[in-house]
């Protein structure tokens, strides 16, 4: 079976700081037949690095604000909670991939530590994008669609997504400047990158949460068999 390392965050729990992820992410990895695997938040490059090598892919979950240092901007009152302990482990995780080559599937916080890990940018909240209408900040009906999608041709999604298919929105930031060597596989209605991909080094990426949707949307249950089948393709 492949062995899905998760990265994780903190949380808190009766006073103590908990590494953790939810729940979903690891009922995602077993629904798809594979091993999940929870990787720690740590400060120790060496650990971080070897937690890599012992995973066939990265799941990079979801989680709070990266710190806008991270792509050369000053933090805005639009910033919201960031972790710096957490942007510092997952930078060595990256690290770790990108000397590895795992392949890794970037999920909304996720996503957006990979663009800008591979030299892009985002907005600090989605107020600051000029021509964004659309809700993506969910408020009811948690685990179900939100908002439309297109999705691009040949993308990594074409045999699981249609355009026109609701996605679930739970972010607040946003890809402004795609890394270079990635390509957008979605958007929104209103221009947002919901979705990109580097095949040719299995790096994919989606803004939205799939975890989320697998008890009742099977494109969701589809979008992680991919990914793990994808591994050794
Ligand atoms: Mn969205």
């Amino acid at each position: 079976m492949k062995v899905i390392g998760i990265s994780s965050g903190f949380g808190d729990a009766e006073g103590f700081k908990r590494n953790g992820v939810n729940d979903h992410y690891i009922e995602a990895v077993i629904q798809a037949g594979a091993v999940p695997m929870i990787l720690p938040v740590c400060e120790n490059e060496a650990a971080v690095k070897h937690m890599i090598q012992l995973c066939d892919g990265v799941i990079l979950s979801g989680g709070v604000d990266l710190h806008p240092s991270y792509y050369g901007e000053e933090v805005t009152s639009l910033c919201e909670a960031f972790d710096v302990l957490r942007d510092c482990y997952e930078w060595h995780l990256l690290d770790g991939i990108k000397q590895t080559k795992k392949p890794v599937l970037g999920i909304c916080r996720g996503a957006q530590i990979l663009n800008v890990y591979f030299g892009g940018t985002l907005y600090q909240d989605l107020s600051m994008k000029k021509d964004s209408y659309v809700m993506h900040r969910q408020l009811g009906s948690r685990g179900y669609g939100c908002h439309q999608i297109t999705v691009a041709k040949n993308s990594f999604l074409v045999d699981i997504y249609h355009s026109g298919d609701l996605v679930n929105s739970y972010h607040h930031q946003a890809i402004k400047q795609l890394a270079p060597s990635f390509k957008t596989a979605a958007l929104s209605l209103d221009g947002v990158v919901e979705a990109f991909e580097n095949d040719a080094e299995k790096i994919y990426a989606v803004q939205f949460h799939p975890e989320l949707m697998i008890l009742h949307d099977a494109k969701a249950r589809r979008l992680f068999q991919w990914f793990i089948e994808r591994i050794d393709a």
